[in-house]
């Protein structure tokens, strides 16, 4: 691990360099990669200026330490002096100084609300802001003073009128089962709208609806078993998580509610969490990419909607490395043999190894039955712009190929419309290109679905196109089959091929509407 090379990192084309929305990241000098960071916080050097010292934090306090030498933020509450880190964030130091003296919570959850903020400055800790006496009304009252101190505007996200209504909640019990009734008021609520997690007495279950999340969080007040089931009933939308009572005894009340129970807020504001997953196989699948299969806890239940991806959380060298992966279907491996599992509980991976890596050479590491934690799904991907669809047009590069996998499956098989759906692939040669011969057997199965596979570094006896994505392949791709047609497209890859590619589908007059670009 300690062979990274440390002169640019991460490297220009690097993965870590996932960009965000078009964010800018900048070259790192000799000497400040993540690896060069881990080895300075644990080198016993003080970092804070404060010999090990917590100190409470006035606002007036914290707005004087603005400068990059001097500089301090607060991030929910804690505040942190980011000076010894400045030359070694990825965004620059430009970045970090837009939250110089102030709360940066915002700022960093818009930007990447997945690091582990608390495990990378723990040496950064410079103390806590004096809390502000203030009494929690709402939500959003509640969220200033968890952060510590006041924003400087005003809160920028007001519920506005149209926002779904809040969720409802009851439970009843037979002898020996106990069943929470969530009423979402959502006619389309599925099984990967909610996620719930059952530990140590408290059951924690988010409900997901639109951008919002329900949060039922209790301790309860009897034991039940690991196992529960939920259950989906769509036309009325309503969830029902169904739990085993250990004993048989009567429940006179449900439990505890513990923090933020029954709460509705943007799900922004939830935070992610993680439960510890364990590897059930790893495959090899090209030279460098695997699929692994990791099975979620009995106490968990959780499903990766379309487009969206997790995060899963190692750690590396005694720091927590996170790195986000968009989980596949099987529905292409009719040879792969797969493990004899309770109901839905597992979750695939196709994951390339760089043997320079920071992550993934310590996640191939990995023997089965060792564990990783995962988090919650994210991602802006909205599966109703796949429902009206006539012609899908999907294009990946590399690795880039994984969220075009569960969103092809379900075009071809609940979209009624759909008369085609091309993908072109992107790869550097023919042994790096995931899932050919299962791509190819569809391709002849299903009339509706063409693949083509374009290599930037083919030997001399690929037959097929060649080259980069530009705008000569797009527009001899993107020929419908009727004018008229109504189309989407998706696009993945190295950050820089979306980027180009959705600009050159701009200037071929596809609308913004009309695209979805995966990018972190
Ligand atoms: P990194 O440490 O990021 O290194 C990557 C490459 O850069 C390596 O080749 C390494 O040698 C090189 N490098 C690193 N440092 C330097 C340096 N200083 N100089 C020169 N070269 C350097 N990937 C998948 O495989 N499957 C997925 O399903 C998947 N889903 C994703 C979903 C999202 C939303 C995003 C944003 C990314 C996804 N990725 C996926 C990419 C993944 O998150 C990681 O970026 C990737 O696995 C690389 O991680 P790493 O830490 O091993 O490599
Ligand atoms: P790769 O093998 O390095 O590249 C795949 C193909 O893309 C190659 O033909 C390559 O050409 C080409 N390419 C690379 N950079 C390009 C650019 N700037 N312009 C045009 N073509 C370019 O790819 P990889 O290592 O698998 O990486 C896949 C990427 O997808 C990663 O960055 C990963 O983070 C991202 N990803 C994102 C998501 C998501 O949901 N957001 C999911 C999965 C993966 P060359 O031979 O010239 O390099």
């Amino acid at each position: 691990m300690l062979n990274v090379p440390s002169q640019a990192f991460p490297a220009p084309g690097s993965q870590q360099r996932v960009a965000s929305g078009g964010r800018s990241k900048v070259p790192l000098k000799q000497g400040r990669s993540l690896m060069d960071w881990i080895r300075l916080t644990k080198s016993g050097k003080d970092l804070t200026g404060l010999k090990g010292r917590l100190v409470e934090v006035t606002e007036e306090e914290l707005r004087k330490h603005n400068r990059k030498d001097d500089c301090w933020i607060c991030i929910r509450g804690l505040v942190y002096n980011v000076s010894p880190y400045m030359e070694y964030h990825p965004g620059g130091e430009e970045e970090l100084m837009r939250a110089a003296g102030s709360d940066g919570t915002d700022l960093f959850d818009q930007v990447h609300r997945w690091v582990n903020y608390e495990s990378m400055l723990k040496e950064c800790l410079v103390g806590r802001m004096a809390v502000k006496p203030a009494v929690a009304k709402d939500c959003h009252e509640e969220k200033r003073i968890l952060n510590g101190m006041l924003p400087k505007s005003p809160v920028s996200d007001p519920v506005p009128t149209e926002d779904p209504i809040s969720p409802s909640y009851d439970w009843f019990q037979t002898a020996s089962l106990v069943t929470i009734v969530i009423y979402t008021k959502q006619k389309d609520i599925s099984l990967d709208s909610i996620i719930v997690d059952y530990q140590d007495g408290s059951l924690r279950a988010e409900t997901i609806i639109k951008d919002y999340a329900y949060l039922l969080h209790m301790g309860l007040c009897h034991e039940v078993q690991e196992e529960f089931s939920v259950r989906a009933v769509e036309n009325v939308g309503k969830i029902e998580i169904t739990l085993k009572k250990r004993q048989s005894t009567s429940w006179k009340c449900l439990g505890q509610p513990l923090e933020k129970h029954n709460s509705f807020t943007p799900k922004k504001d939830s935070g992610l969490r993680y439960r510890k997953c364990q590897l059930v196989s790893k495959e090899d699948v090209t030279h460098d990419t695997k699929l692994f299969c990791f099975m979620l806890p009995a106490s968990s239940h959780l499903q990766v909607p379309i487009g969206q991806h997790v995060y899963l959380k190692l750690t590396v060298k005694g720091a927590e490395i996170v790195k986000p992966y968009t989980p596949v279907s099987d529905f292409l491996l009719s040879e792969f043999k797969e493990p004899v599992l309770p109901n839905k509980k597992w979750i695939y991976f196709l994951i390339k190894i760089y043997p320079n890596g920071l992550f993934t050479p310590e996640l191939d590491r990995l023997q089965i039955g060792d564990f990783v934690s995962l988090s919650s799904p994210e991602g802006s991907f909205k599966i109703s712009k796949l429902q009206e669809l006539e012609e899908l047009f999907l294009l990946a590069a590399g690795t880039g190929f994984t969220p075009m996998v569960k969103v092809l499956n379900y075009a071809l098989t609940y979209v009624p419309r759909l008369r085609k759906v091309k993908l072109m692939f992107f790869n550097k040669t023919e042994e790096d290109i995931i899932w050919r011969s299962q791509l190819e057997k569809l391709a002849f199965k299903d009339k509706r679905f063409d693949v083509e596979f374009i290599l930037s570094a083919p030997t001399s006896e690929w037959n097929g196109k060649q080259g980069h994505i530009s705008p000569a392949l797009l527009s001899e791709f993107l020929k419908r089959g009727q004018e008229e047609s109504s189309v989407f497209l998706c696009i993945c890859g190295p950050t820089p091929f979306t980027e180009q590619g959705i600009r050159m589908l701009h200037d071929l007059h596809i609308s913004r509407d009309e695209i979805h670009g995966f990018t972190a």
